[in-house]
């Protein structure tokens, strides 16, 4: 029996030991996985008292992304361009980074709501550990521009400094400079939703068709019901993009994918 488990402070509120439940029943793994509540300054021993107990890997999530990073011995490239880190797989003492959260959002984007991205133009609003770690697989995903928003405008240009826009024009704003301007798929990766609070976004933001991501779940967000009164039809929540990276996770530790849909579902009606 193989031991795992997500880290965070706090952790009580996660889904992912029942995502993770769910897989290992659907593939027939043999496999525990439970939550970890680390003290905020004592990460590191928390994933050496894990790693001297034999478990196999663990999730990171709130507020220790940045950390995992720099405790890895190694990381994958995606985790690299991310500079974050939320899958950590422990093999012969030493600890491999990787990260999955961009690959979620795109997987959930492209698979699950069939909408494509390449040749788009694509506003991520954020420029905290989440929206670091989607920027690169966005960016993979071809479209025509990807804008980068965010309250602290120098947070947004510095990532867009360090990223590779290959054909993208990428860009960086504030709010307010979004006036005029039209996108076809605006991601909300701030986390202006715990506090419910609106952002300060222009009318006029969405061209027709357009999708309207927020990054979180569990909830109606203040960014979900403008872009409803906004006339979008599309409006959806993080909950794909967690159980597709919880997936990309699974499918890291096992060597299996499995089936997602019937896990959102699950995990939509509890
Ligand atoms: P961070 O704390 O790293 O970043 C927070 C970001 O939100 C910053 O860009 C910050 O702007 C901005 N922000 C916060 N409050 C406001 C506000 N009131 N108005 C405008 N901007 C604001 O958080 P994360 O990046 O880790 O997480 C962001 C969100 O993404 C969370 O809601 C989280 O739950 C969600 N998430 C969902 C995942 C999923 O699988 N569905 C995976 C990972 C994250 P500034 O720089 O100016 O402070």
């Amino acid at each position: 029996m193989d031991h795992y488990a997500v880290i965070g402070h706090p952790v009580e509120h996660s889904k992912s030991p029942l995502i993770h439940a769910a897989f290992a029943r659907q593939t027939g793994q043999q496999l525990e996985y439970g939550k970890v509540l680390s003290p905020l300054d004592g990460f590191a021993a928390t994933v050496a008292d894990l790693q001297a107990r034999g478990y196999a890997g663990a999730n990171v999530t709130v507020p220790f992304k940045f950390e995992a990073y720099t405790l890895a011995d190694s990381v994958t490239e995606r985790a690299r361009h991310a500079g974050a880190v939320n899958t950590l797989t422990f093999r012969d003492g030493g600890i491999l980074g990787d990260n999955t959260d961009g690959v979620g959002l795109v997987r959930d984007i492209l698979d699950n709501q069939q909408f494509a991205l390449a040749g788009k133009r694509i506003l991520l609003l954020g420029a905290g550990g989440a929206a670091e770690g989607v920027l690169g697989p966005l960016l993979e995903s071809l479209p025509a521009r990807l804008c980068v928003a965010n309250r602290t405008v120098d947070k947004a240009g510095a990532m867009v400094a360090r990223a590779q826009a290959g054909g993208t024009r990428l860009d960086a704003a504030g709010f307010a400079e979004l006036t005029g301007q039209v996108f076809d798929v605006v991601i909300n990766a701030t986390s202006s939703g715990l506090s419910n609070e609106r952002l300060p976004l222009p009318a006029g933001l969405f061209a027709d068709g357009a999708l309207a991501y927020d990054m979180m779940y569990g909830r109606e967000t203040p960014f979900m019901a403008f872009a409803r009164e906004a006339g979008v039809q599309r409006v959806v929540d993080g909950l794909g993009m967690l159980v597709e990276q919880a997936a990309e996770a699974f499918f890291i530790w096992r060597q299996m994918r499995p089936a997602t849909a019937p896990v959102m579902e699950m995990v939509r009606a509890l």
